[in-house]
C-alpha cells in the first residue's frame, strides 16, 4: 500500500485538521451533496502540486483556504500533507545531470501550504523544496502532473474531451514517460543557458580579439627586440673583451715607450749639460795668453824698430863723420872713461829691460837709455882731427852694440814667435776637440729634438688613447641602456674552445659595424615597456585561452545535451509506441467487458508544425542571427471506438453513459499497463446503470490489485467494493467532518 494517509487542515470546507487513513486497497468516501467529498479529492490534487486553481474550483489561492462559518473563524492558510510508504525506496529524485537519487526514507511525506496572499510552500519530509522537485519526485512513482489518475466529478470523460495532444500527455504520464519529458525540458533549459553562455563567451572573445592582436604584435616586436638584445650582448661581450685587452696592452705599451723615451731624454739632457760645462771652463784661457804674447811681440817689434832706427842714425852719423873727416880736420874726441861709463850704464839698463815683461816698464827703461845717450851726445868734445877718428870709432862701437842689441831683440822675438806658434797649435788642437764636442753636442741636440718629438708623439698617442678609453666607457654606457647590467659580463668572455683571445683590429671593426647595425634597428623598434606588455599579453592570452577552453567545454556540453535529448526522445518514442500497443490490448479488453463486445483503439497521429527558430551562424568570430523555419513533428492520440451492434464510431455521437464507460475502460487500461500507486475516482460511476455499476465494481476490484483506489460515490454497488468507508458530513459549526462508517451507515449517509 503506497498511500498511507492524508491530513487536511484549513483546506476549503475542512476547517480543522482531518486525517484520512488509506489502510485498504479500496477506500470509499460517501456523504450528502455539498458535504465536502470533492474537497477531499481536491486536497489530494492540491498536495500533489496541481497548478490550476480552476480545476480545484477556485479563482485564487485564497479560495482554497477555509473561509469561516457561523461558529468558526476563517483560516490563515490551508495545509494538506500526504504520507507515502517508501520502505522499498521507490521514490527517487533526479539531480541536475539527470541521475536518479534514491530517497533514503521509509516514509515520504509531501506537504503543501497556501497562504491568503496566494503564496505556496512545498515541503518534502520537513524540508522546503521547489514545485519542480515535487513533480520530479512524483514522476518516479508514475504520478504525473497531468493527474490523469485523479478523475474529478463530472470529468469522467475528460480524456475523451481532451485534445489529441493533451491525451498524449496523459498517456505519457500514465506510462511513466513524464520523467523523461522533464529531463528533456531540463536539458532544453540547460541548452538555452549554455547557448547563451556560449554567445556571451564568444562576444567576450570578439571584444578581446583586437586588444589581444595588438598585444600579440607588441609581444612579437618585443620578442624580436629580445632576440636582437641577445645577439647584441654576444657581439658586445666579444667586442668589449677584445677592446679591453687591446686598451690594456696599449696602456702598457705607451707607459713603456714613454718611460724609455723619458729616460733617454734625461740622459741626453745630462750629456748636453756636461758638454756645456766643459766649454765654459776651457775656452778663453789660451786665447787670452795668445793675445798677451802677440801684444808683447808687437811691442818688442816696436822697440826693435826704434833701435834699428837708432842704428840707422848712428850709421848715418858714422857716414857723416867719415865724410866730415874727409872734408874737415876736426876730430871729435871722446873721453874714453865717459864712453865706458855710458856703455856700462846702457848695458845695465838693457839687462834690466830683459827682466821686465811689461812693455810699459820696458818703454820706461828705453826712455832712460835715450836720456843716457842724449846726455852722452851733449857731452861730446870736438877735438882735433885725431879725435874725429875716435868719434867714428866710438860711433862704430855704438853701432855694433846696437846691432848686438837688435840681434838679441830678434832672438827674443823669435823665441816669442815660437811660443805663439805652439800656443796657436794648442789652441787649434783645442778648437779641434771643441769642434768635435760641438758636433757631438749638435748630435745630442738632434737626438734630444727627436726624443722630444717622440715624447710629443707619445702625448698625442696618450690623448688618442684617452679618447679611446672614453669611447670604450661610452660604449659600455650605451650597451647598459640597451642590454642592461648584462653588458658587464663581457669581462667573463672567453673563446669557446678556451683558446687565447687574439685582438685583430679588422675583426674588431667588423664586430663594431655589426653592433652599430643592431643598435640602429633597436632604435627604430624602440625598447620601452616590454615587460608590462608581456605581462598584459599573458593575462589577456590566459583569459582568451580560458574563454576558448570554456567555448570548447560549452560546445561539448551542447553536443552532449543534444545527444541526451535525442536519446531521451528516442526512448520516449520507443516506450510510448510500445505503451500504446499494450494499452490498446487492455483498452479492447475493458471496452468489450463494459460494452459486451466491440473495441476501443488508440492511434498515434502526427501533425506538422512550422516553428521559427533563430539560428546562429558561427564563423570568424562574427555571429549573425538568421531566422529559419523548422518543421516539427508533433504527435497526438486519437481514440477510435467500435460499439457492438452499432455503427457509431465518432466519440461525439456516444451517449453520456457510453462516454463514461469508454473513458473508464481507457483509464483502467492505462492503469493496468503501468499501474499508478493510486487512482481517485470522484463519482465516475454517476452515469452508470445497475448492470454497468456491477461491471464497474468488478473492474475496481481488478485494478485494486495494483493500485489503491479512492472512490467518491453515491453508488451502493461501488460502496460495497470498498474496504474502508468514510462518511463526510457538515457539522453544526459549518465545517466538513469525517467519520469511518459501515456500508449500511454509508448508504444512509450517502443519501
Ligand atoms: P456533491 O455530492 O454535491 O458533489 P460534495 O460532497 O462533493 O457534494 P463539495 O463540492 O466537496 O461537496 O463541497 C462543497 C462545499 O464546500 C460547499 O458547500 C462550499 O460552500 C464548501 N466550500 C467550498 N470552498 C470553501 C471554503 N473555502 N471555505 C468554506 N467552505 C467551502
Amino acid at each position: 500500500m503506497r498511500l498511507k494517509n492524508l491530513e487536511i487542515n484549513g483546506f476549503k470546507s475542512f476547517a480543522k485538521k482531518t486525517i484520512l487513513e488509506f489502510q485498504n486497497p479500496i477506500i470509499s468516501i460517501v456523504g450528502p451533496n455539498g458535504s465536502g467529498k470533492s474537497n477531499v479529492v481536491e486536497a489530494l490534487r492540491f498536495v500533489l502540486g496541481e497548478q490550476s486553481i480552476k480545476s480545484m474550483r477556485g479563482s485564487s489561492g485564497s479560495d482554497l483556504i477555509f473561509k469561516g462559518s457561523k461558529n468558526l473563524s476563517k483560516s490563515s492558510r490551508a495545509s494538506v500533507v500526504i504520507h507515502f510508504d517508501n520502505s522499498d525506496k521507490v521514490f527517487k529524485l533526479s539531480n541536475e545531470t539527470g541521475e536518479n537519487i534514491n530517497l533514503n526514507y521509509d516514509s515520504v511525506s509531501i506537504s503543501r501550504e497556501v497562504y491568503s496572499d496566494g503564496l505556496n510552500k512545498y515541503i518534502l519530509n520537513g524540508s522546503e523544496v521547489r514545485l519542480k522537485d515535487i513533480n520530479n519526485l512524483l514522476s518516479s512513482v508514475n504520478i504525473g502532473s497531468s493527474q490523469h489518475h485523479i478523475i474529478s466529478q463530472g470529468e469522467a470523460d475528460r480524456i475523451l474531451n481532451a485534445s489529441s495532444k493533451d491525451r498524449r500527455e496523459m498517456i505519457e504520464d500514465a506510462l511513466g514517460l513524464k520523467i523523461f519529458q522533464y529531463k528533456i525540458k531540463e536539458a532544453q533549459r540547460k541548452l538555452e543557458r549554455t547557448t547563451n553562455n556560449m554567445k556571451e563567451v564568444s562576444l567576450l572573445r570578439r571584444e578581446n580579439a583586437p586588444h589581444l592582436n595588438f598585444l600579440k604584435k607588441q609581444v612579437d616586436k618585443f620578442e624580436k627586440v629580445k632576440e636582437m638584445q641577445v645577439t647584441l650582448l654576444l657581439l658586445y661581450k666579444e667586442y668589449l673583451k677584445k677592446e679591453s685587452i687591446y686598451l690594456e696592452k696599449e696602456k702598457a705599451n705607451l707607459f713603456i715607450e714613454k718611460n724609455k723615451i723619458s729616460l733617454e731624454l734625461e740622459d741626453i739632457k745630462e750629456k748636453i749639460s756636461n758638454v756645456d760645462e766643459i766649454d765654459r771652463k776651457e775656452e778663453s784661457e789660451k786665447e787670452k795668453e795668445l793675445k798677451i804674447l802677440e801684444k808683447k811681440i808687437h811691442e818688442i817689434s816696436g822697440i826693435k824698430g826704434e833701435i834699428e832706427r837708432k842704428l840707422g842714425r848712428i850709421e848715418g852719423m858714422v857716414e857723416m863723420e867719415e865724410r866730415r873727416k874727409e872734408k874737415t880736420p876736426k876730430i871729435i874726441v871722446r873721453n874714453p872713461e865717459e864712453i865706458k861709463m855710458t856703455f856700462t850704464e846702457i848695458s845695465n839698463v838693457i839687462e834690466e829691460a830683459f827682466l821686465k815683461e811689461d812693455i810699459y816698464e820696458i818703454k820706461q827703461i828705453l826712455t832712460r837709455v835715450k836720456n843716457i845717450l842724449n846726455k852722452f851726445n851733449q857731452n861730446e868734445d870736438i877735438l882735433e882731427d885725431t879725435s874725429l877718428d875716435l868719434e867714428i870709432q866710438n860711433l862704430k862701437n855704438q853701432q855694433q852694440e846696437i846691432s848686438f842689441e837688435i840681434q838679441r831683440m830678434e832672438e827674443i822675438e823669435k823665441e816669442n814667435f815660437s811660443k805663439v806658434e805652439i800656443l796657436k797649435k794648442e789652441i787649434s788642437e783645442e778648437n779641434e776637440i771643441l769642434h768635435i764636442k760641438e758636433k757631438e753636442k749638435f748630435n745630442f741636440r738632434v737626438k734630444q729634438q727627436e726624443l722630444s718629438s717622440s715624447l710629443s708623439f707619445i702625448s698625442v698617442k696618450e690623448e688618442n688613447f684617452k679618447k679611446e678609453i672614453e669611447s670604450f666607457e661610452n660604449e659600455i654606457k650605451e650597451g647598459y641602456a640597451l642590454v642592461d647590467s648584462d653588458i658587464l659580463s663581457y669581462k667573463n668572455f672567453s673563446n669557446r674552445d678556451g683558446a687565447e683571445i687574439v685582438v685583430n683590429k679588422i675583426e674588431q671593426e667588423e664586430l663594431r659595424r655589426k653592433i652599430e647595425r643592431i643598435k640602429i634597428k633597436l632604435e627604430d623598434v624602440g625598447l620601452g615597456g616590454g615587460s608590462e606588455i608581456m605581462k598584459e599579453f599573458e593575462e589577456v592570452k590566459e583569459r582568451d585561452d580560458f574563454l576558448t577552453k570554456e567555448m570548447e567545454d560549452l560546445a561539448k556540453s551542447i553536443e552532449s545535451l543534444h545527444t541526451l535529448m535525442a536519446d531521451l526522445k528516442e526512448k520516449i518514442d520507443i516506450e510510448f509506441k510500445e505503451g500504446i500497443k499494450k494499452i490498446n490490448v487492455e483498452f479492447t479488453n475493458f471496452f468489450s467487458l463494459m460494452f459486451g463486445g466491440g473495441e476501443g483503439h488508440l492511434s498515434i497521429v502526427t501533425e506538422n508544425k512550422k516553428k521559427k527558430v533563430e539560428e546562429e551562424i558561427e564563423g570568424d568570430l562574427s555571429t549573425q542571427a538568421e531566422e529559419k523555419e523548422e518543421i516539427l513533428f508533433e504527435y497526438g492520440i486519437d481514440i477510435d471506438v467500435s460499439l457492438p451492434h452499432k455503427k457509431v464510431k465518432e466519440l461525439n455521437a456516444l451517449s453520456g453513459g457510453e462516454r463514461s464507460l469508454t473513458s473508464i475502460a481507457l483509464l483502467f487500461a492505462m492503469s493496468q499497463v503501468n499501474p499508478p500507486p493510486f487512482l481517485v475516482l470522484d463519482e465516475t460511476d454517476a452515469a452508470l446503470d445497475e448492470a454497468n455499476s456491477r461491471k464497474y465494481g468488478d473492474m475496481l476490484e481488478k485494478l485494486s490489485h495494483h493500485s489503491q483506489l479512492v472512490v467518491v460515490t453515491h453508488n451502493r454497488e461501488t460502496m460495497s467494493r470498498a474496504g474502508i468507508l468514510y462518511g463526510v458530513t457538515v457539522g453544526s459549526d459549518g465545517a466538513s467532518k469525517l467519520l469511518s462508517v459501515k456500508l449500511d451507515e454509508a448508504a444512509v449517509i450517502a443519501k
